[in-house]
């Protein structure tokens, strides 16, 4: 018998009535959207159970250990925030960006309604007081990345405890070094937080433990690349989501027993869709749980998304940290190269972002990309202009979707997918 939240929830203060009408939402969309596919890996459902009860039995994990170790909870917005140093110090990483346009109305009543939605959604839950992940946070880290969130920190500070880390935009040498700086300064940070010393013991752990959850994303994504695809876009997307909620360690092992149905998959040439379904490739901003829109109007369309280059996919796991540096400064510099890697467009130049979108399409033998464009988010969406030239040269087909968390322009954009998937079949 599920377990009742309430008392969790009304312990951290959130808003029950409307906690219950988010999650009677999400409780009728995802049988639709998710439960209702055919032929899904038996690995699917662990993460199933932790979707059902995504306000619950995380929350109360974190709190258990919190009491148990005094791990201070840390809440994060960017894959740039190392989480290696949070677990290097006893703490939890959260990931706390928002997917969903049910907390719009609450961010209205303080921010522009013109701003990105994951921003307005985030914003929208803590004001609300709608999300238990936020409300058992010790405190968030924001980061210098794109101009609607460095400004969202100055706000967001008010509300509850928000440190930030300056992110360069560049990434010449002066611009390691300033990384290279604010990680320390983070890792002091967190002492002070924590009140542990760091030693290179536990950071080496950290930095293990992130990388194995790295190399399991990265071997489900490795399987996504077979014809016909072993998994649903849906479903690789809904595990990349959960890579910020569900705890490290167990998380890690469950997606390498996918992995490994997977592969026996692969083997027997078993997949979810025909060989000749259209593969797509996804290219741009985040899609944060429970944003799973293009890939439904995809898959509902008969099309398969075979991969996605964005935060809550490759970027998020394509490149390890070393762990072979034997002092605290080698790893920190181990630390610095590895996030300097991740090519997010609020860096510039930024063209690797380009070579490693024509790299990945073409060995997921995807037939096009769609590039994905949250509403408002000028960086990305004017890098388009640069994808865009690059991917037409290489002979990929490209189309640009521009979107909210709305369901208004759902038709719409069917409209359009099904249209570009004739003319690349
Ligand atoms: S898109 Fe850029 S700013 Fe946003 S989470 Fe990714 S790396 Fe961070
Ligand atoms: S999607 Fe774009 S505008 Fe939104 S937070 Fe990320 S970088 Fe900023």
């Amino acid at each position: 018998m599920a377990v009742d939240r309430h008392p969790l929830w009304k312990s951290l203060g959130i808003d029950l009535e409307r906690n219950d009408e988010f999650l009677g939402m999400l409780g009728v969309v995802y049988p639709e959207v998710y439960l209702s596919q055919p032929n899904r890996p038996k690995g699917m459902a662990y993460f199933d159970e932790v979707t059902f009860d995504i306000h619950g039995a995380p929350i109360q994990e974190m709190l258990d250990e919190k009491e148990r170790t005094g791990a201070q909870i840390v809440g994060t917005f960017c894959i740039y925030v190392p989480d290696e140093i949070i677990l290097a110090l006893g703490g939890i990483p959260v990931g706390l960006c928002g997917g969903s346009a049910y907390s719009f109305p609450d961010a209205d009543t303080m921010m522009p309604r013109n701003i990105c939605p994951l921003i307005r959604s985030y914003v929208g839950f803590k004001v609300g007081k709608l999300s238990p992940f936020f409300e058992c946070c010790d405190f968030l880290v924001g980061e210098t990345t794109c101009d609607a969130k460095k400004k969202t920190w100055e706000i967001l500070d008010d509300l509850q405890p928000t440190y930030v880390m300056e992110l360069p935009q560049r990434k010449d040498e002066i611009d390691r070094g300033l990384w290279r700086e604010e990680i320390a300064r983070f890792i002091e940070k967190m002492e002070e937080a924590s009140g542990k010393k760091i030693t290179v013991d536990a950071l080496k752990d950290g930095i293990r433990r992130v990388n194995a959850k790295r190399r399991a994303l990265k071997r489900l994504y490795e399987a996504r690349k077979a014809v016909p695809a072993p998994i649903s876009g849906k479903d690789a997307l809904l595990v990349s989501q959960l890579a910020f909620y569900d705890q490290i360690d167990r998380f890690t092992e469950k997606v390498n027993a996918l992995s490994d149905e997977l592969e026996a998959r692969v083997r027997d040439g078993v997949g979810v869709v025909a060989k000749d379904a259209p593969r797509l490739f996804i290219s741009g901003t985040p899609q944060v749980i429970p944003n799973w829109k293009i890939h439904h109007v995809v898959e509902s369309s008969g099309g398969i998304v075979v991969g996605e280059e964005t935060c809550t996919g490759i970027r998020y796991f394509n490149d390890l940290v070393d762990e072979s540096p034997d002092t605290v400064d080698g790893l920190i510099d181990a630390l610095a190269s590895r996030s300097l890697s991740i090519n997010c467009s609020c860096f510039t130049p930024n063209d690797d972002r380009i070579q490693q979108v024509i790299e990945w399409v073409k060995a997921s033998r995807a037939d096009g990309v769609i590039y994905y464009v949250l509403q408002f988010c000028h960086a990305y969406n004017v890098e388009y202009v640069k994808m865009e030239r690059a991917l037409r040269e290489a002979g990929i087909p490209v189309l640009k979707i521009e979107s909210d968390y709305g369901d208004e322009d759902v038709g719409q954009i069917k409209t359009r997918i099904e249209a570009f998937m004739e003319q690349i079949a």
